[in-house]
């Protein structure tokens, strides 16, 4: 398992939390709900051990939550889990940062950002000796909001 992820193991450990017995339909009851860096390893749904940026995923048919992480995500729901972590992580280490398209467009469906911030945020990523001083203060603002909200799917799990 030296490539991160054991697709039998994933298809069993989710049909087993889907109502469909059906791998293709199973597939489509779930979702990302949230991801966050973990503090202490965690171990993939697949049993890939270990896994330090989780992936949340919530079954909408039945509510169930489960823990993948990024590799494992993105063979299952298509997401491009690294480029998101990716934002993240720059962003973590320098609020000044932007995060990418990826990234914006998943914290808008799940929510954490509006309409208004993710227009203004797709404006904006580009620049970044461009940026004024108001515009550098809104993108640290969302920046921090979506931290945040990445400290609060953690702490739900614990
Ligand atoms: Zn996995």
């Amino acid at each position: 398992m030296s490539d991160g992820f054991n697709l039998a193991n994933l298809k069993r450990e989710i049909l087993s939390r889907s109502e469909s017995d059906i791998w293709d339909a199973a597939k489509l009851e779930w979702g990302l709900a949230s991801v966050f860096d973990a503090d202490e390893p965690q171990r993939c749904l697949c049993d890939h051990y270990p896994i330090i940026e989780v992936c949340v995923i919530r079954n909408r048919k039945n509510g169930v939550v489960a823990e993948v992480g990024n590799v494992c995500v993105t063979k299952f729901l298509g997401i491009n889990a690294d480029k998101i972590f990716g934002a993240i992580k720059r962003v973590k280490s320098d609020i000044d940062r932007a995060l990418n398209p990826e990234a914006i467009e998943l914290f808008y469906e799940l929510k954490v950002l509006n309409d208004w911030e993710r227009g203004y945020y797709l404006d904006t990523w580009r620049k970044n000796a461009g940026l004024s001083v108001n515009q550098l203060a809104t993108r640290q603002k969302i920046n921090r909001k979506v931290l945040a909200n990445m400290a609060r799917a953690e702490a739900a799990l614990r």
